[in-house]
């Protein structure tokens, strides 16, 4: 199974793919993760990426497709593949268009969850990631057992830098103007579902496997 998870920042992009790679068994290729690995570790390519991401733009399209490119031709993604938060550009959509074709592969689904900005707005400044695993929480709509606790490992959690209220209106704007095309872009290719991401996280979960089918 071949899929691309599409929504604007904070729709639930990341808590859904956790729940997708887990029923479906396959690799969970997140760029914003990769970036903030590397991030962390103060890599070169951790060390530009951060330059855009403080201020909630995007990282040029070159960086992120040669990352994306070398990923997808690593053996576990043989069977299938879930691209969390890439491509966000039609330059992007269209570099991924022809690596499948040169890999012999096409996406079976992309998964569009839509959420309304006011409520993008509370979920990103809520969010909460663990520092150990990445396991995603929410202080009011899906707090951990015990606050600042993650409940999967017992790591730290901490806030995102870029997840301030101006930040995410930046990156909302960003969305619109670059990532949204893509909205229509997998329309015509006919292959996008629109999910409506304001419900509960399993409602959310139910939709998509219901368009996935619940074999894995
Ligand atoms: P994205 O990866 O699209 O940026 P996340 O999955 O990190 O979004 O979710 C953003 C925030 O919203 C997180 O704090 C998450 O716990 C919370 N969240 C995700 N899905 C829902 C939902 N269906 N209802 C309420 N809060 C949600
Ligand atoms: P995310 O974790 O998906 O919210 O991504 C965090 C940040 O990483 C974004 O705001 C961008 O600055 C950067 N980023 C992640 N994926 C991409 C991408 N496909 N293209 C450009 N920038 C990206």
């Amino acid at each position: 199974m071949r899929l691309v998870l599409l929504g604007p920042p904070g729709a639930g992009k990341g808590t859904q793919a956790a729940n997708i790679v887990k029923k479906y068994q396959i690799p969970h290729i997140s760029t914003g993760d990769i970036f903030r690995k590397n991030i962390k570790e103060g890599t070169e390519l951790g060390v530009k990426a951060k330059e855009y991401i403080d201020q909630g733009l995007l990282v040029p399209d070159d960086i992120v497709v040669a990352i994306v490119k070398d990923r997808l031709v690593e053996d576990d993604c043989k069977e299938g593949f879930l691209l969390d938060g890439f491509p966000r550009t039609v330059a992007q959509a269209e570099a991924l268009d022809q690596e499948l074709k040169d890999l012999g592969y096409n996406l079976n689904n992309v998964i569009n969850i839509e959420v309304d900005k006011n409520e993008l707005i509370e979920r990103a400044v809520g969010r909460r990631i663990c520092k150990e695993c990445g396991a995603t929480y929410h202080i009011k709509f899906n707090p951990p057992s015990k606050a600042g606790i993650c409940d999967v490992c017992g790591g730290e959690l901490y806030q995102r830098k870029d997840d301030t209220e101006e930040t995410v209106n930046k990156r909302i704007k960003v969305y619109l103007d670059q990532t949204e095309p893509l909205i229509s872009y997998y329309t015509d290719q006919g292959i996008i579902a629109n999910i409506n991401g304001e419900q509960d996280i399993d409602k959310v979960f139910k939709d998509i496997v219901d368009v996935l089918g619940s074999e894995n």
